[in-house]
């Protein structure tokens, strides 16, 4: 059978996420495709999590003016979405006299950008704000919007709401080709059904080369950029308020140290090019540079209380820079490409972006009048008074089983997460959700009632529960 609509979106990470989102406020019929299992994207659920004011972006170019515009946007944003957020700011402090010496010319960068609320700090007010600084530190930089988000709940928030307004999500869906017919797009072929539309909007991320090549527009490669993490228990030692950021580099912004939104510390990442687009392993010299770079920042911090590590690939781009593209002789056919080291952040203007380009090329789309802005969050028992959370076992006893006990995340809230929109239907999918797992113990506890649980939902038996993707699958039978 032939799917019919106006507009395919590939990929369901952060990009093609807040694209559909935007698509939906319109009298426009929009499928996502994505091959994983879940929405979340690649590299959108493996990376720094810091909306960027975009301080150090090159200026004139569109990722500067992109993640200038995201960052005020995101005020609004979690609040309709209902997305932990939280604006700490970042502090990049000069240790040496030659880190000193650059600060002027950062800040003259960030003015470029129309960033004009960074500020000098004196090395002794900076550790006023961050006591566990390196006490060497001779001066540096605030940035006052730099925030931090939770990009699981950001990604699925978007898709959710984009899902209440009309959007069909086609998940375990690859694109494997696209049609066209007299230089125009004409259906979109994927491992379930083919689909006839007008438009197709590229936002695969690392893959979006291969994606390219399906319509013969492959001007550029892919080079993903590994960037590996570690992520501290809640009670290590030394912690910091802020991020904490190193002077940048041409190719990166370097090792940082800052708070996840759950009050978790996060540390990293490196930078390394690589030939595959699937190898997030971690190694010993990764995590080693890690340690030794961001002990110059902030010398008390303990990667002994590592709780998990993990890396994520940037979807780097040969020649380099994020590119927003449409050909005159392929109409109806968008390329995103180069989405690299800040994407979550513009991932929301570049959704207001795509539209407005398509609308200027001639699309007739009109605006609803009947978008829903609002997407309701999962309550998290844990953040609870004690009284709401009193109400909330008498209204449903399942608040008072806990199910993962590092993070207390009741069964109640693993029901939601599975039968919500677009609900998990994976054991990391459940982890994105509600943090099942995301613990000190890293799961080992819950994990296998968490199993039980999504299989018993799911009227299927514990061996068809996955990881992750199809195939990923935990329990193979039993042992007696
Ligand atoms: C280490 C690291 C740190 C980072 N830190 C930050 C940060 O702090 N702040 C920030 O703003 N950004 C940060 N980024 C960048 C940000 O994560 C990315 O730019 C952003 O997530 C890219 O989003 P995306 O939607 O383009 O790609 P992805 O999240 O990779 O999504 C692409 C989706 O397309 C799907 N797809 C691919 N091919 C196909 C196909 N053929 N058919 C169907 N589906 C397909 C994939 O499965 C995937 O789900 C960081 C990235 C990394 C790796």
């Amino acid at each position: 059978m032939m799917l019919k609509t106006d507009v395919v979106v590939i990929g369901a990470g952060a990009v093609g996420s807040a694209v559909a989102r935007e698509l939906s406020k319109y009298n426009v019929d929009v499928i996502v495709v994505e091959k994983n299992e879940d929405v979340g994207g690649d590299a959108s659920k493996s990376n720094s999590a810091i909306i960027h004011t975009g301080y150090d972006a090159a200026p004139g170019t569109l990722e500067s003016q992109l993640v200038v515009a995201a960052n005020p946007m995101y005020d609004d944003l979690v609040k309709d979405l209902d997305v932990p957020f939280s604006r700490i700011g970042a502090i990049l402090p000069a240790i040496t006299d030659e880190q000193f010496e650059k600060l002027p010319e950062i800040k003259a960068k960030a003015f470029k950008n129309h960033v004009y609320d960074v500020e000098y700090k004196s090395g002794k007010e900076l550790l006023e704000m961050e006591p566990n600084l390196n006490p060497e530190v001779k001066g540096g930089l605030w940035i006052p919007r730099e925030s931090i988000i939770d990009p699981f709940i950001l990604v699925q928030a978007l898709c959710e709401n984009a899902h209440d307004n009309g959007v069909r999500f086609l998940l375990n869906t690859k694109v494997v080709d696209i049609k066209t017919e007299k230089g125009k797009i004409k259906s979109v072929v994927t491992t379930g059904e083919e689909i006839e539309t007008t438009y197709v909007i590229n936002c695969a991320g690392l893959y979006c080369d291969e994606i390219a090549e399906m319509v013969g527009k492959a001007e550029y490669k892919v080079v993903a950029r590994k960037g590996q993490f570690f992520i501290l228990d809640k009670n290590t030692s030394c912690q910091v308020e802020h991020i904490v950021l190193p002077i940048p580099t041409k190719v990166t912004k370097g090792k940082l140290m800052c708070p996840t939104i759950h009050g978790n510390m996060l540390v990293g990442p490196t930078a390394e090019d690589q030939d595959s687009k699937v190898d997030k392993s971690t190694s010993a010299e990764g995590l080693q540079s890690i340690t030794n770079d961001v002990k110059n920042l902030v010398p008390g911090v303990n990667v002994r209380d590592t709780i998990t590590q993990y890396s994520g690939l940037r979807p780097n781009r040969n020649p380099e820079g994020l590119n927003f593209d449409m050909w005159d002789d392929l109409e109806g056919y968008v390329n995103l490409s180069g989405v690299r080291s800040t994407g979550l952040t513009l991932s929301v203007s570049m959704g207001k972006y795509v539209v407005e380009q398509l609308l200027n090329h001639g699309a007739g789309f009109k605006l609803k009048d009947n978008f829903i802005k609002k997407r309701r969050g999962i309550v998290k028992f844990s953040e609870c008074t004690i009284e709401e959370q009193d109400a909330l076992i008498r209204e449903n006893p399942l608040y008072g089983n806990v199910i993962c006990r590092c993070e207390t995340i009741t069964e109640a809230e693993i029901l939601d997460a599975i039968h919500r929109p677009l609900g998990a239907r994976s054991v990391d999918a459940v982890k994105r959700r509600v943090r099942a797992g995301m613990g000190r113990c890293q799961g080992g506890f819950c994990g296998p009632k968490v199993i039980e649980i999504l299989a018993r939902e799911l009227g299927v038996s514990p061996t068809e529960i996955n990881k992750n993707n199809d195939g990923s699958y935990m329990v193979t039978g039993s042992t007696r």
